[in-house]
């Protein structure tokens, strides 16, 4: 036996009967003032002792009149004046909205997260192309700007009425990816995906699956950056001289206009060779970075991801959310296969180190670490026994080899705009001098960071520079 679901309430219509009232009648509350009024009037006058000279009928249709017209529908005509002016402010405050947005492709975040998960937005706002051109503003992907409306009469149906479902490509909660990616990958991967589960509409998951492939080529990245600047520094290292020229890149990248997705793609592409001759050097990145029948590189997929972020930052996001949808699910087994391919980074975990003591005896250091991975924001303690001494409150790469510092690439830093405590990575610096502007993977803040200025312009220079 099933038990069908009650009907849904009637939908409130406002100001559908004679411009006064909301429909349905019974619903509002002003109709049963001006009905409650006008028994009232009647029966006040029907019942009253005073001697008249005109007729009882008379004086209750007059009672009535007055004292429905007074408490009931003056009252109702008040509100419809309120309703119309409110909403003439509203349509002031989207034109403005609208036009401060028509010089830029940007929208506003609608992000349900407060500060710390703010990424999407600014995701986007740090690190898509600069558009030549700004698109016009089209005002269906932006605040709602109602159509244009009769001015005596609101726009009563716009609010009330439930809006036409949209079929959106449910967000596979239940890949297998995700759900591994978010336990296990590092933090600024497994919050991203966290972001893109959660996401509600087909346009936040759009936004989503573009942040995540891009914290994915920005860890990647950083986790090499760091294991090759501890390598130039052996004397021994082997890779010196691929290694350097890497670096060298980044250098030019840091010292120039900065860190973009592109940048990543195109430095891990290059990164190929170098990898192929020390496979132990990561492990896993090799075999990551290279393509099979059937099964992308991990390249080839935010390669194609990123082609999508440069497309939507130079006009061409999706406009409705069908075709958000559509996109969703074509980028949708991209980021699910560059995150399976990228489970090496288990093996390579980020640890931020909070206290070290030298235990004499057996001539080791005591470390307490927290590691950095997973998308909970309080991240699991472990303890080490290292034989190097290490900083406090940095970020370490925890290779075969032992912990590999990722300073200047990753630091730990305050934000004085969400006051607290970030997971940044550096973006850029000036050529000669100046600090080092680091980006929040959270929340896309820039924060600058004087002392890492120096280490940044450190790095490795490119044969031609010198
Ligand atoms: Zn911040």
């Amino acid at each position: 036996m099933t038990v069908q679901p009650p009907p849904m309430p009637r939908s409130k219509r406002r100001n559908s009967v004679l411009r006064l009232y909301d429909g349905p009648l019974y619903r509002d509350w002003a109709f049963w003032l001006t009905t409650g009024n006008v028994l009232l009037g009647v029966i006040s006058i029907a019942t009253s002792d005073t001697p008249s000279t005109t007729p009882v009928w008379f004086d209750s249709i007059l009672g009535a009149v007055m004292c429905g017209g007074l408490f009931g529908v003056v009252p109702a005509w008040l509100r419809l004046w309120i309703r119309r002016w409110r909403w003439r402010r509203s349509q002031h405050r989207a034109q403005t909205i609208a036009s401060a947005h028509s010089g830029s492709f940007q929208q506003p975040s609608t992000h349900p997260f407060p500060m710390q998960w703010a990424g999407p937005a600014n995701w986007r706002e740090r690190t898509a192309m600069p558009a030549s051109t700004p698109p016009p503003y089209q005002p269906a992907r932006h605040a709602p700007v109602p159509p244009p409306a009769n001015r005596n009469q609101p726009p009563t149906e716009r609010i009330v009425e439930p809006r036409p479902p949209v079929s959106v490509t449910p967000p596979h909660p239940a890949s297998n990816e995700l759900a591994i990616a978010r336990k296990s990958l590092q933090h600024p991967i497994a919050r991203s995906v966290r972001v893109l589960q959660q996401a509600h509409t087909a346009r936040d998951q759009y936004d989503a699956v573009l942040d995540t492939a891009e914290a994915l080529a920005i860890t990647i990245s950083l986790t090499a950056a760091a294991v090759l600047k501890d390598q130039v520094s052996k004397p021994d290292g082997v890779l010196s001289d691929p290694a350097n020229r890497a670096l060298a890149a980044l250098r030019t990248a840091y010292t120039g206009a900065g860190t973009t997705f592109g940048t990543w793609t195109t430095w891990l592409g290059n990164l190929r060779p170098l990898v192929d001759d020390s496979p132990t050097l990561i492990p896993g990145l090799s075999s990551a970075l290279h393509t099979h029948p059937g099964n992308p590189s991990v390249i080839d997929d935010l390669n194609a991801l990123r082609a999508e972020r440069n497309h939507a930052a130079h006009g061409g996001r999706p406009h409705t959310m069908q075709e958000y949808a559509v996109r969703v699910a074509h980028m949708m087994p991209r980021i699910e296969n560059a995150l399976r391919r990228s489970r090496f980074l288990e093996d390579s975990p980020w640890l931020l180190t909070v206290s070290s003591s030298f235990q004499p005896r057996p001539r080791v250091f005591d470390v307490r670490t927290q590691r950095v991975m997973g998308d909970h924001p309080h991240f699991e303690t472990q303890n080490f026994l290292w034989r190097e001494p290490v900083a406090d409150d940095m970020f370490y790469v925890l290779g075969s080899g032992g912990p590999v510092m990722m300073s200047p690439f990753v630091a730990s830093r305050f934000c004085t705009h969400c006051h607290q405590v970030e997971v940044c990575y550096a973006y850029r610096t000036n050529r000669h001098d100046g600090p080092a502007t680091f980006k929040s993977f959270d929340s896309g803040h820039d924060i600058g960071v004087e002392e890492l200025g120096d280490d940044l312009r450190a790095l490795p220079e490119r044969q031609r520079d010198r």
